[in-house]
């Protein structure tokens, strides 16, 4: 077989532990027999990142704007121990919060569906994907307690000096007050990215806030998402055959498990975060769900939702055997080389990523998986493999399906 060849290089970001040994098998296994992979590489494992200052979190951001597609492996965040452990300068910040920072991003996550692993929820045939507004609200917050009688208020000061002033509470004794904001330019931002995102992957895009109760906090995330959707994205929502709709977060909460999935529900910042762990536990497995940062401007940058699986990592040191499901990080791969090969127009970069895809699903749902899913699998008696032979029993199936 020739290999395919691509035009524009990936941004690939490397990364920590377990997954970044998962990382070069399946570029070894599954990518490198098959395409002629063009990367940018950039090692955000740890020890580069303070070898470099954490310059190269950076540089690789801006390389994901400059070629509008990245793929990064799971990275750590260190904390005091992880100082101890690798004799780090300093404590650096988390890699995805220096990206998003840098890209502006919405993050979208979806679970991956296998016919073998039923969802909690009975109704649910495809997968939902959580938007989650990445920017403020508690998460950005000022709080504190207040001891005991008093007045507490809220008070803005304009830049000329002009001031406004209501109460939030008169206290009578103790309690706690909190602080929040959010702004247009990141709301619209959102907007859009949640409306390409409906697009590009034609579905029903559902957003939900408690409008009802704050009326002009959470409104003011309805109207800017309606004026955008009215003025920009209605008559393409159209043509594609997708529809915008908005609800009371109850009501959406209530449709969603009625729901036979298959749309993008987008969230403010708490309700996806909180939403997103619901969603991916009532599909199966952390160990299933992709995740993609998309820009306002149109970049992508593909990853798995979860971490970089330490304990496995530290087995795996030991000498002992492990059991890692690497289909987060290959679906990782396989967004980022189908995004890719759609800008370049390269169609047998993408259905070659449509294939490696049926091809990991076909040997989860022939009953050959890693033990996370053989514990959930509606399987009698799956077959449990070690994280490498998992990778290899994937590339068996490729082979085939490409033969046919
Ligand atoms: P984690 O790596 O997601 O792992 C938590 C547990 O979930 C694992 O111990 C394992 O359970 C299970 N698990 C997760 N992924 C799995 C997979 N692919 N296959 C099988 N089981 C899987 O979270 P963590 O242990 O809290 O964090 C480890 C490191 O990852 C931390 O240093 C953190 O900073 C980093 N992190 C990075 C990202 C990112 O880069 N996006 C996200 C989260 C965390 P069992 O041990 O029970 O098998
Ligand atoms: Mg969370």
């Amino acid at each position: 077989m020739t290999q395919i060849r691509m035009t524009t290089p990936l941004v690939e970001m490397d990364g920590d532990e377990m997954t970044r040994i998962i990382w070069a098998d399946i570029k070894n296994e599954l990518l490198l027999p098959y395409i002629d992979l063009k990367t940018e590489y950039y090692d955000l494992g740890l020890p580069y990142r303070d070898e470099t200052g954490d310059s190269v979190t950076i540089a690789a951001a801006e390389a994901i704007k400059k070629y509008g597609v990245g793929v990064k492996c799971a990275t750590i965040t260190p904390n005091a121990q992880r100082v101890e452990e690798y004799k780090l300068k300093k404590m650096w910040k988390s890699p995805n919060g220096t990206i998003r920072a840098i890209l502006d991003g919405t993050v979208f996550r979806a679970p991956l569906v296998v016919n073998c692993i039923k969802p909690s929820v009975r109704t649910w045939e495809a997968p939902i994907t959580i938007a989650r507004h990445a920017y403020g609200d508690i998460y950005r917050n000022t709080e504190y307690r207040v001891p005991g009688k008093g007045k507490a208020e809220l008070v803005f000061t304009s830049e000329n000096g002009k001031e406004w002033r209501e109460t939030i509470y008169d206290f009578e004794g103790a309690g706690v007050i909190q602080g929040i904001h959010n702004k247009d330019k990141s709301i619209a931002s959102f907007a859009h990215a949640c409306f390409n995102y409906a697009l590009d992957i034609k579905q029903d895009l559902w957003f939900s806030t408690k409008d009802t109760i704050s009326k002009i906090y959470d409104h003011t995330f309805k109207d800017i998402m309606q004026e955008i959707y009215d003025a920009e994205y209605a008559q393409k929502f159209s043509i594609a055959g997708i529809e915008y709709f908005y609800t009371l977060i109850d009501d959406a909460v209530a449709r969603v498990i009625r729901s036979r999935g298959g749309f993008i529900w987008a969230c403010k910042n708490y309700d996806g975060d909180v939403m997103s762990d619901m969603v991916a536990t009532a599909f199966g497995s952390l160990a299933m769900m992709t995740s993609v940062l998309v820009s306002p401007d149109g970049c992508f940058e593909y990853e798995a939702a979860h971490g970089t699986v330490t304990r496995h990592y530290y087995r795996h040191l030991k000498g002992e055997e492990t059991s890692t499901n690497c289909m987060a990080t290959l679906f990782a791969w396989t967004g980022a080389l189908k995004k890719r090969g759609q800008l370049d127009k390269i169609p047998e970069l993408v259905s070659f990523a449509d294939m490696l895809e049926a091809a990991s699903l076909a040997t989860i749902e022939e009953g050959c998986m890693t033990k996370d899913l053989a514990l959930i699998t509606e399987l009698t008696s799956p077959k449990v493999v070690n994280t490498r032979d998992f990778i290899i029993e994937i590339r068996k199936r490729l082979d085939q399906m490409l033969a046919q």
